[in-house]
């Protein structure tokens, strides 16, 4: 293993009783020649997760704290944690010691066989049946069918990835659970290995059977946000074109009747219906249209751009930084 760089980086919501023995599990698990820091987040905890890890980091400066203000979320506090990491690589995982960093050294291993992400596979899964166990299975397939990427467990948070991808993510809401799909948006080259998973010893879970709901909401964001952030008018305008042929054939259909068999027109619902595809379709195609405004607004006002680079040749650092400047006129 060449000598790499890692950050370990944990979103931590009340979970004083873990602190501990998470710094000491990432001690013993990433022994030299591997230069690591553990960036922790305390995510508006309200116990003393806070002191204690203030108490590790005087100690051990490879520990680096983030404190928020207050609680924003897992995917908030992660984003948070990798806005900060300096290593060449970024390894995600739980604050409660149900991931074990004992698996990193594998990750690494594969992510240099020329991964851009290696992603945990949770084969033993010590959460109860049927408040997370089933759900989670559903989720997958229902993530897998969507999406089209092919990992059996897309929720387990030991991850590790290059900090180029992952400095390209922005993880918003509870989107933390769909890294393999922003990943893959990036281009990213993934692959998933099994790793351990222990069942919660101290603090409690943050999350109930509610998130199933969630979950569902947030795929269909992450398959807009995938397939038609550019070009939302394809999506909307899509369903609307579908409505207003709707409406021209139910039309079509009350005058044939009217012709052909005399069918009052005014009396007939197909007329109606007519009405409301073609409002419904003019609607969406609305929708689509304000998309289009507002996705450019989004990628002209902050300069985004609608591609991410892996490399470039003979275009140096000084060109790019005109380029840039360029664009911000
Ligand atoms: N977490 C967080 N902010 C929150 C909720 C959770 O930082 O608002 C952290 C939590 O401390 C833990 C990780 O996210 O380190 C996963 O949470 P949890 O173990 O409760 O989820 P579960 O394993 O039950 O899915
Ligand atoms: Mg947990």
């Amino acid at each position: 293993m060449e000598t790499k760089t890692i950050s370990v980086v944990v979103p931590m919501k009340d979970e004083a009783d873990n602190v501990e023995s998470l710094y000491r599990r990432v001690r013993e698990s990433l022994p030299e020649p591997l230069q690591w820091e553990l960036i922790c987040v305390d995510d508006g905890s309200t116990d003393d997760t806070f002191v204690n890890l203030s108490r590790l980091a005087a100690a051990d400066h490879r520990i680096k704290v983030i404190r928020l203000r207050r609680n924003f979320g897992q995917a908030a506090a992660m984003q948070a944690g990798i806005d900060v990491a300096v290593g060449d690589l970024v390894a995600t995982m739980d604050g409660d010691l149900q991931n074990d960093p004992s698996d990193i050294p594998e990750m690494i291993k594969k992510l240099e066989e020329g991964y851009d992400v290696v992603l945990g596979l949770r084969q033993k899964r010590k959460d109860s049946m049927f408040i997370r166990k089933v759900p989670s299975i559903i989720a997958n397939k229902l993530i897998r069918t969507v999406t089209k990427l092919p990992f059996k467990d897309f929720g387990c948070t030991l991850r590790v990835m290059t900090r180029d991808v992952a400095s390209h993510m922005r993880i918003y809401g509870e989107m933390h659970r769909f890294i393999p799909v922003l990943a893959n948006n990036l281009g990213a080259k993934m692959t998933q290995i099994p790793v351990k998973h222990h069942p919660r010893t101290a603090g409690k879970s943050k999350y109930g059977i509610g998130r199933t709901g969630r979950v569902i909401l947030d795929l269909l964001t992450i398959k807009f946000m995938s397939s038609y952030l550019t070009r939302p008018m394809h999506f909307m305008g899509g369903i609307g074109l579908f409505f207003v042929g709707g409406a021209f054939v139910s039309l079509f259909a009350t005058i044939a009747m009217k012709l052909l068999g005399g069918v009052d027109m005014t009396g007939n619902p197909l007329l109606l219906l007519s009405v409301l595809f073609t409002l419904a379709g003019i609607q969406l195609l609305s929708v689509g249209l304000l998309g289009e405004v507002t996705m450019r607004t989004y990628f002209e006002s902050q300069h985004r751009r609608p591609y991410v680079m892996r490399e470039s040749l003979n275009i140096g650092d000084d060109e790019w930084e005109s380029i840039h400047r360029r664009r911000a006129g």
